[in-house]
């Protein structure tokens, strides 16, 4: 059980995102550079002209809005992305971060979420104007990059008018669109900047798409709340070449980075097409959240990039949730801290160290907030595995659209307003460990399995299968409650599907004492992930679970 002893400043509250972003409206330094690999350029707005831009286009959405109206951001991951997000408030409006879609493939998430926030209103630009009409016609079409005109001023706003919609990834269920309020965007961003030292000198470099909680705050608020300097690229460049990432964080000063655990590998292996001459010395912060944090892929990540200049400390496990806004908890100034726990005794709620065991990624301490270890309605003491709990200013007002009662509305030490996030987790020398998800957790004979755990033994047993392609989940049928695992071949790999199979069931065997009910090889890319990469397995679960036939 953890007090956070720091809490966010009323004033910091108070102040909205729009009036940092009016404030700096004479700052002529960069604000958002857009490195645009098909292209070949980078293209960059000083705060000076992104503001006046932002007047136009609150400008515009005001003549065909009303007070409420919620407004779907649909631009690719460039320049016009931030330019949409920030009118839209300016408009004093509610933001629906999402993303022009790329291929057919997303639009089915896209048609969905834009049914349930039931924006009258898009905004796109020119060059994803096309592929956005595909996917809809709404009241009214804004390109915002074709927009002139006057602009207009801010509309002033209170700490509770909500400032957007965050959808969750979809892990375990459609997405859910968190309501977030002004004063949680100012909580996450404030979070964000005290527990990874983001300053004016800082600047927010990555790729993580802006939908997602993670990109949105770490490369377009954050950076417009401190005062700081945003440089992105699209995801999909990132993933089509790994190395971009790596120069992107060379390149520039007093670097603060994110991204999953996945990214680190993948960057990990890009180590040699980046040269020698990489150097990673001015990177302050590397951030890696959003999905577990493996203890070996923090030390390959070291390994490739330490002696490249990359500090130990600057890497910094992470977690939070967009119920959270994002933020949650951290590791902090001394880097990955972590700790090998006895299986057994972890797989029923006990966190023991021992020698030789499972081996965990600390997620660090809770800023500006309360996290409780939740079981029977009471908070447990450190040790103890249960749910997590929070309470702050970074809490979503509610889900849209949805009865929200059982997630937001905990009751604990006398107090309502906790958010029961559906994660569990323990306290262990005042760190905070993830263990798992309550709604994937595997029970098999009265023992508790998470996906995760049996997931990277799996990744891990053979060179044939796609390391975080992994899926582990549940199934019941005539010989009771088991476990099946379903996994991609790596590109490009030869193996025996009997030798592959039979590795993995004796790693998963050796190392949980648990004998899969089946293991599944099924074609690289075949594996249901949620938009932002991860491994979707409510979804797989309902792929693969049924007979084959
Ligand atoms: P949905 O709620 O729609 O099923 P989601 O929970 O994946 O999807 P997000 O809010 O984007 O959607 O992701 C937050 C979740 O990601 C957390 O609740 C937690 O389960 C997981 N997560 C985030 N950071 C970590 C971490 N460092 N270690 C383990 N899990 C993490
Ligand atoms: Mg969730």
């Amino acid at each position: 059980m953890t007090a956070s002893p720091v809490e966010v400043p009323e004033q910091v509250l108070r102040t909205s995102i729009v009036e940092r972003l009016f404030a700096r409206e004479t700052d002529a330094r960069p604000l958002f550079t857009h490195q645009d690999h098909s292209a070949g350029v980078d293209n960059t707005v000083t705060w000076t002209e992104f503001v006046s831009r932002v007047r136009v286009v609150a400008g515009a959405l005001r003549e065909v809005t009303r007070p409420g109206d919620r407004v779907a951001v649909l631009t690719g991951q460039d320049l016009n992305y931030p330019l949409a997000f920030f009118g839209a408030l300016a408009a004093g409006l509610v933001a629906v971060p999402l993303m022009a879609p790329a291929g057919p493939s997303q639009r089915g998430r896209l048609t969905g979420v834009l049914a349930d926030c039931g924006a009258r209103v898009w905004l796109t630009s020119s060059a994803a104007a096309a592929k956005v009409r595909e996917a809809g016609a709404p009241d009214h079409l804004i390109v915002v990059d074709e927009l002139s005109g006057p602009g207009v001023d801010p509309l002033p706003l209170t700490p509770e008018s909500p400032a957007y919609l965050q959808y969750t990834s979809g892990s375990t269920r459609e997405p859910a669109g968190a309501v977030i309020p002004h004063r949680a965007v100012a909580a996450a961003c404030w979070q964000a900047s005290r527990a990874y030292a983001v300053d004016e000198g800082t600047t927010c470099a990555g790729w993580i798409p802006f939908f997602h909680d993670m990109g949105l705050i770490q490369l377009l608020c954050l950076p417009v709340h401190a005062g700081a300097r945003s440089v992105f690229m699209s995801p999909a460049e990132f993933v089509h070449r790994p190395v971009r990432w790596l120069r992107q964080l060379a390149d520039h000063p007093a670097v603060f980075t994110a991204a999953p655990n996945f990214a680190f590998d993948l960057a990990a292996d890009a180590a040699e097409e980046a040269g020698d001459g990489l150097d990673l010395s001015d990177v302050r912060v590397a951030l890696n959240g959003a999905e577990p944090v493996q203890p070996r892929t923090v030390a390959r990540f070291q390994e490739a990039f330490g002696p490249r200049g990359f500090r130990r400390e600057a890497h910094r496990p992470s977690y939070g949730l967009a119920e959270a806004t994002v933020y949650v908890a951290s590791a902090g100034e001394e880097g990955p801290r972590g700790a090998v726990f006895d299986r057994e005794a972890l797989a029923q709620g006990r966190a023991i160290e021992v020698p030789d065991g499972q081996g965990l990624v600390s997620v660090g301490r809770p800023l500006g907030q309360l996290v409780r270890i939740v079981s029977d309605g009471a908070a447990q003491p450190d040790g103890l595995v249960g749910e997590i709990w929070i309470h702050g200013p970074n809490v979503a007002s509610g889900y849209w659209g949805r009865g929200d009662a059982a997630a937001f509305g905990g009751e604990l030490d006398g107090a309502g307003g906790w958010l029961r996030t559906g994660d569990l987790g323990v306290f262990h020398r005042g760190d905070l460990y993830i263990t798992g998800r309550l709604k994937d957790l595997i029970v098999i004979d009265g023992r508790n399995f998470h996906p995760q755990d049996i997931e990277a033994v799996a990744g891990e047993a053979h060179p044939a299968i796609r390391r975080d392609r992994v899926a582990a989940f549940g199934v019941a049928d005539e010989m009771g409650e088991g476990a099946m695992l379903v996994a991609e071949w790596a590109k490009n790999a030869e193996a025996d599907v009997k030798e592959v199979t039979r590795v993995v069931l004796r790693a998963v065997s050796r190392e949980h004492d648990l004998t899969l009910r089946s293991v599944r090889l099924v074609p690289s890319g075949d594996l249901p992930r949620t938009s932002s990469g991860k491994v979707a397995r409510a979804a797989a679960k309902a792929r693969y679970s049924r007979p084959r036939g």
